[in-house]
């Protein structure tokens, strides 16, 4: 647990949140600034702060949470598409350093949720030193 944490402070209930899920090792809460109605966050209970530094044994769980979440926006909220996604880092868009996955319902491609992938440089940068690097580091 991390004390200056928010989603710490969630966790220990110190501060409010909309829980709409909590089981031993999940928790999961509406965004208190959603892009749309039904956006949630779900992460571990215990402080880590990113994906990237999660032990693989909780992954799991925060994952299950994640897709049962993403099911029942399209099921009960009437969405028509979900986004996850999983920012990393504050040069990657992450603000809260506790590891969150965003559940996003998505109401149309119109609805105001914009996430853009520009690629340029058609497949120029597919260069075999970047596949041996990764291929390496595995
Ligand atoms: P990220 O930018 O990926 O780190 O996402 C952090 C998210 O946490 C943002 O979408 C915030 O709106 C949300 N957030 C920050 N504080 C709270 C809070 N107290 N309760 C619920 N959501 C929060
Ligand atoms: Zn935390």
């Amino acid at each position: 647990m991390n004390n200056d944490c928010v989603f710490c402070k969630i966790v220990r209930r110190e501060i409010p949140a909309a829980i709409v899920y909590e089981d031993d090792f999940v928790l999961a809460f509406l965004d208190i600034a959603p892009t749309a109605p039904g956006h949630t966050l779900v992460i571990p209970k215990v402080h880590h702060e990113t994906f990237l530094g999660t032990p693989r044994n909780l992954m799991h769980n925060v994952v299950d949470v994640a897709q049962r979440i993403g099911q029942v926006q399209i099921k009960t909220l009437g969405a028509q598409g979900v986004n996850i996604l999983i920012n990393n880092y504050p040069p990657a868009g992450q603000s809260v350093p506790h590891f969150h996955i965003h559940v996003i319902p998505r109401y149309g491609k119109k609805d105001g949720f914009q996430l853009e992938m520009i690629t340029h440089l058609d497949g120029k940068l597919n260069l075999p030193a970047v596949v041996e690097k990764i291929k390496s580091g595995l």
